[in-house]
């Protein structure tokens, strides 16, 4: 959509006057699947204006997919401040990537573009706003994947997450990266962001296990390289127990390391959210990590709004966002801020809780995107959704709905230039908070209970570490509180 001078009434109506009609966005889309590619380009142009909130609906199917999930998670939270490395890598080694069984109908759809990319210079902000895809198959793929969900960034694994080792990149993948990402018009440099891996902690003290997390760190650093990309996204780590001085001084030596072996690409440090051994969780450990870098212009910061929200920075109200950015530039400095990940809490505010909803659906609410969507010293920054889309289909399998994103991004870019006052704004904030509230609910009873508990007993007990510990051999999907919301091998 072109936005020129009527472009706040425009958008105001575009994006707010949307539930009434999803139900139209939805049949189009039917048809469009029927019909031949050309008509399924343009219907599917007409759809992606219409279905900004169809994840209202989309999120009520996957609430309950998610329940048994939290519920799971809820029982190891506590357990993060004294896990190890090796116990992590013994989770891994358990109990690989639950893998996502596609429908027959979500295979044949993979190729179907789910919304059109909206034209950037078209928004009354240059927010590019995308989702975390899938490169399984080759790095080329996340390509395809972003393009389908009409992603303007995206972000990607370079290699399995949850492996020490992987094939090296394939010439071709790298060939076919490249000439995809010109065909569609991406700038690798600027609005790609792949993720690290989970394995790696550059804090690790044990010197073994720190030249393989190094080894595995280039790994990825090259391939950045090897594939034009500028920025590199990726989680500090754990103390282990040390000190959390010491642990950031480990992760700035290695980051020393990373940056003479290569040439150019920016390590970018992700807030956390967790408490204890958690690096990151607070800015003053993503300042003292570049403090002690030597090359400022090689390391960056990306905020996951999950992350803050549950580390405690609010941002959802127009005047705490204005108070956390404050307080992020005035300890790290907003020029090292180069990428964002767009995601809701289904936990509440300084839960330490890392559990990812859809936007608008959690504790942070619709309002707290607008801020975000709408600050202008964000412009041209990768914004990637990390948020949930898995869902169940009528044979009881679960795949992965990539509408949701296609839905989100078009909702995110429909608050750019909106007036958060209108009565259309707060109707859609509240019926996307309707759509969460039992997720919400629920949470909101687990942190209760196990503040409750905390108090009773002071500090953790052994006994909750080894009922956490049975609860996470039993069900892997514990292992998603740790993680953005995506699997991909
Ligand atoms: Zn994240
Ligand atoms: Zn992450």
């Amino acid at each position: 959509m072109v936005r020129q001078s009527g472009r706040v009434a425009d958008n105001k109506k575009a994006s707010l006057n949307v539930v009434e009609k999803t139900k139209t966005a939805v049949s189009a889309k039917a048809s469009a699947a029927a019909s031949g590619a050309a008509a399924v380009k343009k219907k599917v142009a007409a759809v992606a204006e219409e279905a900004k909130v169809e994840v209202v609906k989309k999120t009520t199917a996957k609430t309950t997919a998610s329940k048994r999930k939290a519920y799971a998670v809820a029982e190891v939270d506590d357990e993060d401040d004294v896990k190890d490395e090796e116990e992590e890598e013994q989770l891994v080694k358990k109990k690989p990537a639950p893998k996502k069984r596609k429908t027959a109908g979500a295979k044949a759809d993979d190729s179907m573009p789910l919304a059109a990319r909206t034209a950037v210079a078209s928004l009354p902000r240059a927010m590019y706003i995308g989702a975390h895809v899938s490169g399984a198959g080759g790095v080329q793929n996340a390509v395809t994947n972003g393009m389908q969900i009409g992603a303007n960034a995206f972000a990607l694994f370079l290699k399995s997450q949850r492996k020490w080792s992987s094939p090296p990149l394939a010439p071709e993948s790298a060939t076919q990266f490249h000439s995809l990402l010109k065909q569609h018009g991406y700038d690798a440099a600027q609005h790609i962001l792949p993720h690290g891996s989970y394995l790696v902690n550059l804090a690790q003290a044990d010197a073994a296990k720190a030249k393989q997390a190094f080894d595995n760190f280039i790994d990825d650093l090259e391939r950045c390289e090897a594939l034009g990309i500028r920025l590199y996204n990726f989680h500090p780590g754990s103390t282990g127990g040390d000190t959390m001085a010491a642990a950031c001084g480990r992760i700035a030596a290695q980051l020393n390391k990373a940056h003479k072996a290569t040439e150019s690409v920016v390590t970018v440090l992700e807030n956390m959210c967790g408490s204890g051994n958690v690096v990151g969780s607070r800015f003053e450990d993503l300042r003292d990590i570049i403090a002690q870098v030597d090359d400022k212009t090689r390391v960056g910061v990306c905020i996951d709004t999950c992350h803050a929200f549950a580390a405690g920075y609010d941002l959802r109200s127009p005047e705490a966002f204005a108070a956390t950015v404050k307080e992020f530039d005035d300890i790290v400095g907003l020029k090292y801020l180069r990428a964002v990940h767009l995601n809701d809490s289904k936990a509440p505010f300084n839960s330490h809780r890392d559990l990812h909803a859809n936007i608008g659906t959690g504790f942070l609410g619709l309002r707290a995107f607008h801020n975000i969507v709408n600050h202008a010293p964000f412009q041209n920054l990768p914004m990637v959704l990390e948020t949930p889309i898995d869902e169940k289909g009528p044979d009881g399998k679960s795949f992965e709905n990539k509408q949701i994103w296609a839905d989100e991004i078009k909702l995110l870019e429909g608050l750019i230039g909106a007036d958060a006052e209108t009565d259309e704004f707060q109707k859609t904030a509240k019926d996307l908070q309707a759509k969460g509230l039992s997720e919400r609910n629920k949470i909101q009873e687990q942190v209760d209970k196990k503040a409750q508990k905390d108090a009773k007993k002071g500090t953790r007990s052994k006994k909750k570490a080894t009922a956490a510990k049975k609860i996470k051999d039993e069900d892997s999907d514990s292992e998603q509180e740790h993680e953005c919301s995506h699997s991909d091998d």
